[in-house]
């Protein structure tokens, strides 16, 4: 209860502030970046060495430009402490050449371990259990997997942590179902982090280069975290997709809603809804919320979420977000109201073109890529649209990366509404609709901790077919010596490259 309390001063401090930069000031941040020994290796964070205030300036400066012809930005929302922001940590195991296990992540482009204790970025607590985890391997006799070899057991370690629950669950990757000692095990690891309130063992047996494998064993507790967004209770299962800056994530959600201005009656449909964080949030505003997601069991959590915050006007579909706005007109179904929260390669002419006939007052578009973001307004903008309001939200501190929302609205005149349908602006073909080389990285990262360079990225895409605009990554001719893309990267980069729906 105090912790909430706390937290919701917290947060009421930092709405107060919310069209201004973060608080926090850099001189500490920038003394403490320049101590992070491994970051040319990791190539995790671009910005390690970059003064917070200044890292801002340049993400609001980014996406100012690009939303220029449409709206002004309102500003950017940084955060008060940008570091130790996430909360789900990752890290593969292996062994050094004497044969003692090391953790950490891939050095970029290649397979080798580089070891990492703690990092600037990640939850303390959750590196701190890594360690732990590693420390009690020789006293267990329970070897890290050995690619090469195929020898060993334990591949990698995820950590993932409630912000506000102060959950924390272990989800320990084994190459096969038998942890040896494993009552033994867990008494030991809880004995160091009484603090773990779950652990699961998770099977990947698969010459993959995904982390996750299929098979799932609850070791300790309930197998699943809760956390808490806005005062909602969401559960987090080990593989269902969760915002990795809770703090931020809040500030960004409240925006949203700031944005509908939702009166209660409405019908609003939540495209891309993950979990379902963001209807469950609009649902006690509005008539009843609609939710669409493609992946199967972010429906079912989202389903699990609807009951445990006793929301009943609700409603999950596992579906293709365009396709989902095809079926709705099809029956004459209509949204007052869309929230749309598309991964980073944007929405589909499918959906944007379902949304333009559909006609809703508002649209509310949240956004991890503002290139893409920019694309699609530009098409909702020729559609009858226009944008009303902009703001960036730094939610990956000491990154490139930015996420953005924006208000659209629907325009009466008759003159917008007589705006010719030119399919052609946004009928991209594959390749076009690509995601760029960082997304690619990203995602392969996210998904199977391994690193990706631009060269390996260009051979797959070249051996898919995808015609490279610029053949500057490609080898100059058959002959030149050229690393290989070896077969995991390969296939974690297919995986990708299937994702964003470019093969
Ligand atoms: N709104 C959620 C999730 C955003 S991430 C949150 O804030 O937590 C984007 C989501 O879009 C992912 O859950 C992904 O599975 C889903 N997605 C990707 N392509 C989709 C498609 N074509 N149709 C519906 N959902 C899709």
């Amino acid at each position: 209860m105090e912790q909430r309390k706390e937290r919701e001063n917290r947060y009421a401090i930092k709405r107060n502030h919310s069209n201004h930069y973060g608080e926090y000031t850099s001189k500490e941040t920038n003394r403490e970046n320049s101590l992070c020994p491994v970051t040319k290796r990791c190539g995790g964070c671009h910005w390690m060495g970059m003064d917070y205030q200044e890292q801002l300036r340049e993400k609001e400066k980014r996406v100012r430009k690009l939303l220029s012809p449409y709206c002004r930005l309102e500003g950017i929302v940084g955060m008060e402490q940008p570091l130790y922001y996430r909360n789900k940590v990752h890290a593969v195991f292996g062994e050094d050449r004497k044969h003692r296990p090391i953790s950490g992540i891939y050095e970029e482009g290649t397979h080798r371990i580089v070891p990492v204790d703690s990092c600037r970025i990640e939850n303390q607590k959750a590196d701190a259990i890594i360690v732990s985890v590693r420390e009690l391997l020789p006293s267990f006799k329970i070897r890290p997997y050995n690619e090469d070899t195929g020898y060993g057991l334990l591949r990698h370690v995820l950590v993932r942590t409630g912000q506000v629950s102060g959950q924390i669950m272990v989800v320990l990757v084994l190459a096969s179902p038998i942890l040896p000692s494993r009552n033994n095990f867990v008494k030991a690891l809880l004995k160091h982090h009484p603090e773990i309130t779950t652990i699961v063992v998770n099977v990947n047996n698969r010459n993959t280069s995904m982390v996750l494998g299929d098979r799932e064993q609850v070791v300790y507790g309930k197998g699943y975290i809760e956390d808490t967004l806005c005062g909602k209770t969401f559960r987090i299962s080990p593989r269902s997709f969760y915002q990795v800056n809770p703090l931020q994530t809040e500030l960004l959600y409240a925006k949203a809603m700031e944005y509908a201005a939702l009166t209660g009656r409405e019908t609003v449909l939540d495209a891309y809804c993950g979990t379902g964080t963001i209807g469950i949030i609009a649902s006690e505003r509005a008539g009843q919320v609609l939710g669409v997601e493609l992946n199967a069991e972010a429906v079912r959590d989202a389903r699990v979420n609807a009951k445990i915050n006793q929301v009943r006007n609700i409603r999950f579909y596992q579906n293709d977000a365009g396709r989902f706005l095809l079926d709705m007109e099809a029956q004459g179904a209509r949204a007052d109201v869309v929230l749309m929260d598309p991964p980073r390669s944007g929405s589909s002419q499918e959906f944007l073109s379902a949304v333009a006939r559909m006609a809703p007052e508002k649209v509310v578009y949240i956004s991890c890529n503002p290139e893409t973001l920019v694309r699609d307004l530009k098409y909702m903008t020729g559609h009858g649209y226009r944008v009303e309001r902009g703001m960036a939200v730094d939610m990956f501190p000491f990154t490139e990366h930015v996420e953005s929302i924006v208000l659209l609205s629907k325009l009466h005149t008759k003159q917008n509404i007589e705006v010719e349908l030119i399919m052609s602006e946004i009928d991209l073909t594959a390749a076009e609709s690509k995601a760029t080389y960082e997304e690619i990285k990203e995602y392969v990262l996210e998904h199977t901790g391994l690193k990706v360079s631009n060269l390996y990225i260009a051979q797959i895409k070249q051996k898919c077919g995808i015609i490279e605009r610029v053949n500057y990554n490609l080898p100059k001719s058959e002959s030149s010596r050229q690393p290989k893309c070896p077969p995991e990267k390969e296939a974690a980069i297919r995986e990708a490259l299937e994702h964003f729906r470019m093969i």
